[in-house]
């Protein structure tokens, strides 16, 4: 057996995202952004607010908003805007794939008595079409539906990280956006990011990773 090391820690838990990581998935986050602002703007509240929010925080800040005057308007804004993006993950799903080690990887993390998990702000739906038997790979799958806070709030990743038995110390969270290395930071975990999605080496030095990788499954070779 192996070990995963980084500057002479030995690793003994592995989170990942999903999409971009694990799996290509092309959700349209554009087009969900736009949806969710003119759903928005029909229930009477405008954009001003919400530029730079992602879309789960900016549904979150709407439904607030109009829950401060009718809980039935938050509730349905909240239903119909949920409603819609995973109809728009589900579609990208049907389409998706898994990156061509993905399986590789996991198994190998297994062999060598490594605990895995998926954390993602993806539906546990669109998962499963991608990768169906996700759970002989894999420890654990937390997706938003389990949390009450998603990443880049800590709670995500530790619920992950309870779950596996692991600890913060001895875990890497790996993934393709510097919202991932943010998270890993706040849980207390080690972070590396990957460029299997559409950031580049220096979103993820700057933001504070401990480690970029061309491809998750290059991991395999850093098993020594
Ligand atoms: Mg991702």
């Amino acid at each position: 057996m192996g070990f995963l090391k980084i500057n002479d820690n030995i690793i003994k838990a592995v989170i990942f995202d999903f999409d971009g990581t694990l799996a290509k998935l092309n959700i349209d986050f554009q087009y969900m952004r736009k949806e969710v602002l003119r759903i928005a703007s029909s229930y009477g509240i405008g954009p001003n607010l919400l530029k730079t929010k992602f879309v789960l925080e900016m549904i979150n800040t709407v439904s607030d908003e109009l829950n401060l005057k009718s809980a039935q308007e938050s509730e349905n804004f909240k239903k119909e805007t949920m409603n819609f993006i995973e109809y728009l993950e589900i579609r990208a799903a049907k389409d998706g794939e898994l990156f061509e080690n993905t399986k590789k990887l996991l198994i190998c993390l297994k062999a060598n008595g490594l605990s895995t998990a998926v954390v993602s702000r993806n539906c546990e739906k669109a998962i499963c079409l991608v990768f169906p038997d996700i759970l002989k790979y894999c420890d654990a799958v937390v997706c938003r539906d389990k949390v009450a806070n998603v990443k880049p709030h800590p709670q995500h990743l530790h619920t992950a990280i309870n779950v596996i038995r692991a600890s913060p110390p001895c875990t890497l969270m790996i993934g393709d956006h510097p919202l991932d290395i943010e998270t890993g930071r706040n849980a207390g975990t080690f972070t590396a990011g990957v460029l299997t999605g559409h950031h580049l080496e220096n979103d993820f030095l700057k933001a504070g990773a401990d480690l970029v990788l061309a491809e998750a499954g290059d991991l395999i070779r850093m098993i020594k």
